[in-house]
């Protein structure tokens, strides 16, 4: 039985890849050996650019956006590896909410859903291990809903 005491998961879930050049980047760094959103490795396997470095969380844009979603950030914690939530400071958690009210603000956005998978990602949908936040935001129509796994 998987408990968060013996928590312990690779960097990277490739079998819930969306696409093609998402899963051969994946291969990439599973082959490396690195986790991709420890702040030391994260330009190098990241290809979009971090749009603010914070205290305590890099935000940058989703490689590849969740269908039908206008903006689609990502908000990586910086400090350490950590695959759940429980282990992060409260000032940590206090800047990611600041984070997400700056996002708003920032790109005029009326409405957003801030996702943060926590623990094995046999439960939560997620593909990366290190902790890391998703802030997204839909395109306005209801014809158009934004889709994600949460498990
Ligand atoms: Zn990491």
């Amino acid at each position: 039985m998987i408990t968060k005491k013996n928590l312990t998961l690779p960097f990277l879930k490739e079998s819930v890849a969306r696409n093609r050049e998402q899963l051969d980047l994946m291969h990439k760094i599973n082959t490396d050996g690195n986790c991709p959103f420890c702040e030391s490795n994260f330009s190098k396997y990241h290809p979009k650019p971090i749009i603010r470095d914070c205290k305590f969380w890099l935000i940058s844009e989703n490689m590849t956006k969740y269908q039908n979603a206008k903006y689609h950030f990502l908000v990586v914690l910086k400090s350490s590896h950590q695959i759940e939530h429980g282990s992060l400071r409260s000032k940590e958690k206090l800047e990611l909410f600041e984070i997400w009210e700056w996002l708003e603000r920032e790109y005029d956005i009326p409405g957003s859903t801030l996702i943060l998978r926590s623990g094995h990602w046999d439960y939560t949908g997620g593909s990366v291990s290190h902790l890391h936040a998703h802030i997204v935001s839909g395109s306005g129509d209801d014809n158009k809903p934004v889709m994600t796994r949460v498990g």
